[in-house]
């Protein structure tokens, strides 16, 4: 490598992805992703064996990370609470204090933590910095970060909107704001990030006022697996009436909700194919996701009051056109204009999908979680 070079560590429950990227150049040098981390029939045991098959991948590359110009090691932790909202070098006591954070998201941080503990042992050398999907949205106004629940007990047990996915949405309205040539602080901006989790925001002059996952990644847009947003009232009934546990009940919001819960398939592609076939659930699955998705940017077009930009990002943001155009269609009367045939031309660059005329700008902008981690990282070594 002949810049500074940033290995990005993403750890989940269940996979392990890797990216040696250098951001001076913006260039990918190996990115790898190990799965199926402790399952039964896997030979990678635990987080310490994915770490080191991700090396020895790499390694299979030509790559030693002891001897290649890298500068610091970065790791996505999902929750940073209310503390940890800057990238943040990691020693022994932020480490602990993550540790407590974990009640917050027993599901997100545990493996993180895994895999910070495995790889500063790994490479002991280098610093290592932790960027938290929370951070971009600590500063939520007061009022969109408030749920109207017993304010006592929100205090006490530190509930309120942290916001999610927050790398995505920064990095993508920054660089919306630059392929629609005007500066940052001077658009109206809302951003629709539809992956395997999915998460919206209202951006205003580059300050995020509002986004759509809460407490948790699971309030909000429909999901692959996740409800979104539900009555809580459901929750109790379940519990009273189906004799379900907390754990169940959080389970099957969590893992099996969303499309895979309507319709028994979470990917777009297959979801698509069985709609071909008419198959009516993945339809009504698919109806159910357009919907809330339409609701949020209604919403958030109230909350901004007009927007300047709307823009799609992640896997189905970027590939599925018929998700794009069935979310705005229809709202001409709002300054938005799908061009179809743009819509549905494929790509994997920036591109705008309004009309010419559309006063808002409907935009495709591939997202790059990594090289944003990569970049945040440089900026606190
Ligand atoms: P993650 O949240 O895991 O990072 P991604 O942003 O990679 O998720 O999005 C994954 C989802 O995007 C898949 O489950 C699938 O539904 C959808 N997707 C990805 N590529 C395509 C494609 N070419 N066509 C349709 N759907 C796609």
């Amino acid at each position: 490598m002949t810049g500074r070079g940033v290995l990005v560590i993403n750890s989940g429950s269940s996979s392990l992805k890797y990216q040696l990227i250098q951001p001076d150049s913006e260039t990918s040098l190996a990115e790898g992703i190990i799965e199926q981390i402790g399952e039964p029939s896997s030979p990678v045991a635990d987080h310490d064996a994915a770490l080191r098959a991700a090396f020895d991948r790499l390694a299979d590359d030509g790559i030693d990370l002891n001897d290649c110009g890298l500068a610091a090691v970065g790791h996505r932790v999902v929750h940073g609470g209310t503390k940890f909202y800057r990238p943040t070098i990691l020693d022994d006591a932020v480490v602990a204090a993550l540790q407590d954070l974990s009640s917050l998201a027993p599901l997100h941080n545990p493996p993180a933590l895994s895999g910070i503990e495995v790889a500063r042992k790994m490479l002991p050398q280098l610093p290592h910095v932790a960027i938290f999907d929370t951070a971009y949205f600590h500063d939520l106004p007061a009022a969109a970060a408030t749920y109207a629940i017993d304010h006592e007990l929100a205090e006490k047990w530190r509930i309120r909107r942290y916001g999610f996915h927050g790398t995505s949405h920064q990095y993508v309205s920054e660089q919306a704001a630059a392929f629609v040539g005007r500066p940052l602080d001077t658009l109206n901006q809302i951003v629709l990030h539809l992956g395997n989790g999915a998460s919206a925001s209202a951006i205003a002059g580059g300050r995020p006022v509002d986004t759509s996952m809460g407490l948790t990644p699971l309030e909000g847009l429909v999901m692959g697996t996740r409800s979104g947003d539900i009555d809580p009232g459901i929750i109790g009934y379940l519990c009273r009436e189906a004799k379900l546990s907390v754990d169940d009940v959080e389970s099957m919001l969590n893992q099996r909700s969303g499309m895979l819960g309507l319709a028994g398939e979470r990917d777009f592609r297959r979801l698509g194919e069985m709609i071909q076939s008419g198959d009516a659930t993945a339809q009504l699955a698919y109806d159910v996701f357009v919907h809330r998705l339409r609701k949020y940017v209604g919403a958030y077009l109230a909350v901004l009051g007009h927007t300047d930009v709307v823009t799609f990002t992640a896997g189905i943001g970027e590939n599925v056109p018929a998700v794009r155009r069935d979310a705005l269609i229809g709202l001409g009367a709002l300054g938005i204009e799908i061009d179809e045939r743009r819509n549905d031309k494929r790509g994997s660059d920036a591109r705008r999908i309004s009309t010419d005329d559309s006063a808002v700008a409907v935009l495709v902008i591939p997202t790059n979680e990594e090289l944003a981690i990569a970049r945040d990282c440089l900026s606190v070594i």
